[in-house]
């Protein structure tokens, strides 16, 4: 199927970072000049700057495409374990004064600062040791996102003259992120607090910094104190799928005519507030209701399961139980084997959309079609009956599935 052309182009795509080991010098002029224009010191322009060095594997990790979709039992579970709530547990009595000052200073309970705290980096366990500067810098060099790493950059710069810091002390993630709670530059500069009191802010080594940095930028993201993130809920029997995943925010009173109840199979909350339907493993998976806090929980990272993870885990850390349906384990899909079911559905008429392996709002509406045709549950879940189906097996899909 590969030709020796191809297989070239392939090649030279994916050794290019490499190829490009000393680039950066390309990028110091303009990054002196702007540093001048903003006034920054003589030590950035002239030493600074012409130290930075290109990594290589900054590139490899931000060129990294996912070879298999994630399952949420197997994101949730990781991230929420026995012992992270149990170390959560005892963090939290440990540093309960400083907690409770947060909690009434910006409105944040505990719980959530700690659960934040344990999914960015396992309470301090592993902040990353990646040069921040020279991570930055090889992105900022690079065409992808060159405009958000810039800037980004440049907020690393006034954090040295600013906190006084040495380049040498600032590491984190090969993506630029810092700490204890793993805060960009940006964000470093705009929310971080001294919240010990000693002059200085320091997110590596000040874990009242980190968790004081945590609650001001909760606060600042619109955190609406006194209200859940959302909870766990019970849909019933003949629960109208095809017509509510895809409008998925109603008001609480309507998802308690609908026949929604607590996970308990309690009545749902009294309360005039717009609560949005969440099923990150389809209908043999846990139900949410979801709320505003769901969404600054996704201003803090982009993405359901974390949000979830966050929740969850906070409540845990609080006390309360598992989940009443915990998430089934499912098969991981290989991109091949996406592609092979987006095929089959175009097949069939179902979908418009590429032919690129990822499980994007367009494939799921063509799933729920096709498991509507075929009187199935239109959750638009690739559930492994999906795939029987579909006719697709596993050996035709290329990757195994695990
Ligand atoms: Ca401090």
């Amino acid at each position: 199927m590969y030709n020796w052309k191809s297989l070239l182009v392939c090649t030279a795509l994916i050794i290019s970072p490499a190829l490009h080991a000393n680039s950066l010098s390309e990028c110091y002029p303009d990054w002196q000049q702007k540093a001048r224009s903003l006034g920054l010191s003589k030590d950035i322009t002239e030493s600074v700057i012409p130290g930075l060095e290109h990594l290589p594997r900054v590139l490899e990790l931000d060129r990294r495409q996912p070879e298999f979709t994630v399952s949420f039992s197997s994101y949730f579970n990781t991230r929420v374990s026995e012992q992270r709530i149990e170390r959560g547990r005892a963090l939290i009595e440990e540093h309960r004064s400083l907690l409770n000052r947060l909690t009434q200073e910006y409105g944040v309970p505990a719980q959530y600062l700690i659960a934040f705290w344990g999914l960015e980096t396992n309470y301090g366990g592993y902040k990353g040791k990646m040069s921040t500067l020279n991570a930055l810098a090889t992105l900022a060099c690079d065409p992808r996102r060159k405009d958000f790493f810039t800037a980004q950059l440049f907020d690393a710069f006034s954090m040295l003259e600013e906190l006084k810091l040495e380049p040498s002390v600032m590491v984190g993630s090969w993506a630029g992120a810092v700490g204890h709670t793993q805060f960009m530059p940006g964000n470093y500069r705009r929310f971080a607090v001294d919240g010990d009191g000693d002059g200085k802010i320091d997110l590596w080594n000040s874990i009242p910094d980190a968790l004081t940095s945590a609650a001001n930028f909760l606060n600042n993201l619109g955190w609406h104190t006194g209200e859940r993130w959302g909870r766990e809920v019970r849909l019933p029997e003949n629960f109208p799928y095809l017509e509510l995943v895809e409008q998925r925010k109603r008001s609480l009173s309507e998802w308690q005519q609908l026949g929604l109840t607590t996970a308990q199979g309690n009545k749902l909350p009294a309360e005039d507030m717009q609560a949005t339907l969440v099923l990150p493993a389809g209908h043999t998976g846990p139900a949410f209701l979801v709320y505003r806090n769901f969404n600054v929980i996704m201003g803090w990272n982009r993405s359901e399961f974390y949000a979830l993870s966050v929740g969850h885990l906070a409540d845990r850390i609080n006390g309360a139980g598992r989940l009443a349906v915990e998430p089934p384990e499912q098969p991981r899909l290989s991109i091949a084997q996406v592609q092979v079911l987006q095929e089959r559905l175009k097949e069939l008429g179902l979908m418009d959309g590429e032919v690129d392996g990822i499980l994007g709002p367009a494939t799921r509406q063509s799933i729920r079609a096709f498991q509507q045709q075929q009187g199935i549950i239109p959750d638009g879940f690739p559930h492994p009956s999906l795939f029987k189906a579909l006719n697709i097996s596993p050996d035709k899909s290329g990757e195994p599935a695990q």
